[in-house]
């Protein structure tokens, strides 16, 4: 079948016109997509609750952009994400500064654009904030992360009931005495909590924010501050393996709206924030990558792309020993059926470099683009794009049935330009 409808369409533009514009390897993004889930997440759930657009799962300007149009607020983590979500669009009342190992830098910069609040993970941390919060005469808005002492289960990764760096243990701030007036240059205004990332349960989101929102008032009340803030986390998955089930949030709503609304009522001052980064973009976004050589060794079919996990280092698979496979498609020929097995690679001189493990294909011939889906999160971003100095890849993000090129990729000449050649004499002959 090569017939030209049987390829893989964003919004109706063809997967190989586009990678003959744009290039490969590539990520594509579905505005479309992004829409839909921040529009549909944000009519289902509580109307207090906000969201706000974790930059570290896609740090895309444009992405955080799109997300912000349709309501999505910023969490940020670095520098570089500030100003990205500042030039995004969003303003500082609408982001928060959130990881364990900000620097006198980052903070400052935190204070000086006045952003919502400053989510402190330590005590040292407390101690800074009032310093540099006192040199630039401000008060700082400062939410506690707690490391709660619970752990509830039915995350990929969890975070809750075990050592951390990061957060506040909350045993320890139990046993601190009163934070709340302590500090003149620090206003404590929230608690945050995080339990974990890749939840498929609804149930288990439904029992983190009930537990979330009770240790909220609980610090509070032992630290003598108003509650203005409580952020419950968030780490929503997405299926991405076999025998994996997407969550259904018609059903998450229905459980935790209840839950949301009883604290709604009792607190009308307070942000109530779920802080989201794979549930928004991953669905939407589609790594493509085109096949260089077919080869086989001994018995196994191999496809070598010209991008691998130097860009999508997450498809080796997240958190797992066994590979398990992302869900790998040849888009050029979409609807063709799968008859035989191929391990896809990449250009990378590890065989660590593998996309997928012997993925269910149709034939493959060189020139075909294979695409990994449900790619939008933690793609480049969380990837040794330097290894081999191939660089970050372009990203293609559709938007109202066009297409932009919203990061061009590095050439060699940009990996280049920041390295510095020593004096030496000539090269003996
Ligand atoms: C990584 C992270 C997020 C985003 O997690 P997702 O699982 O991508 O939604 C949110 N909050 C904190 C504290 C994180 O570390």
């Amino acid at each position: 079948m090569t017939d030209e409808s049987a390829e893989f369409r964003v919004q109706g533009l063809g997967i190989t016109e586009l990678a003959a514009e744009f290039g490969t390897p590539l990520y594509l993004y579905d505005g479309e997509a992004l829409r839909s889930r921040i529009t549909t997440l944000r009519e289902l759930l509580h109307p207090r609750l906000e969201i706000f657009f974790s930059l570290k799962s896609n740090p895309n300007v444009s992405v955080c952009a799109l997300l912000h149009a349709h309501g999505a607020r910023a969490e940020v983590s670095s520098m570089a994400e500030l100003l990205t979500a500042r030039r995004a669009g969003v303003q500082p009342r609408d982001i928060m500064f959130l990881g364990p190992g900000k620097s006198r830098a980052e903070l400052t910069e935190c204070l000086t654009q006045g952003i919502y609040a400053i989510i402190c993970e330590s005590l040292p941390e407390l101690d800074l904030i009032e310093e540099l919060a006192s040199e630039l005469g401000v008060v700082a808005p400062v939410a506690l992360r707690v490391n709660p002492s619970f752990a509830v289960k039915g995350s990929g990764l969890t975070m809750g009931g075990k050592p951390r760096q990061f957060g506040i243990d909350e045993a320890q701030l139990l046993a601190a005495g009163p934070l709340g007036k302590q500090y003149d240059h620090v206003r404590l205004m929230g608690v945050q909590a995080y339990m974990g990332t890749r939840i498929l349960s609804e149930d288990a989101i439904v029992e983190n924010t009930r537990r979330i929102l009770e240790l909220a008032v609980r610090i509070a009340d032992h630290h003598a501050f108003d509650l203005e803030l409580v952020d419950v986390g968030g780490g929503l998955g997405v299926s991405y393996f076999e025998g994996e089930r997407d969550l259904d949030l018609g059903v998450l709503a229905e459980a935790v709206n209840p839950v949301l609304d009883a604290f709604a009522r009792t607190h009308p001052q307070t942000r109530l924030v779920m802080e989201l980064g794979r549930y928004l973009v991953a669905e939407s976004g589609t790594y493509v990558t085109r096949v260089r050589y077919t080869k086989s060794s001994l018995g196994e079919n191999f496809a070598v792309a010209d991008g691998g996990t130097n860009h999508h280092m997450a498809a080796v698979g997240i958190g797992s020993f066994v590979k398990r496979n992302f869900p790998i498609r040849v888009l050029n020929r979409y609807d063709e059926p799968a008859t035989e097995t191929w391990n896809i690679t990449g250009p990378l001189c590890t065989p660590n470099d593998t996309l997928g493990k012997k993925v269910s294909l149709p034939p493959l011939r060189e020139g075909d683009l294979i695409g990994v889906e449900r790619s939008g999160a933690y793609g480049p971003t969380a990837s040794p794009v330097n290894f081999l100095s191939h660089g970050y890849p372009a990203e293609v993000l559709v938007h109202d049935g066009r297409a932009h090129l919203v990061r061009s990729a590095d050439s060699a000449e940009d990996l280049l330009a920041k390295q510095r050649l020593i004096e030496l004499p000539p090269a003996a002959s």
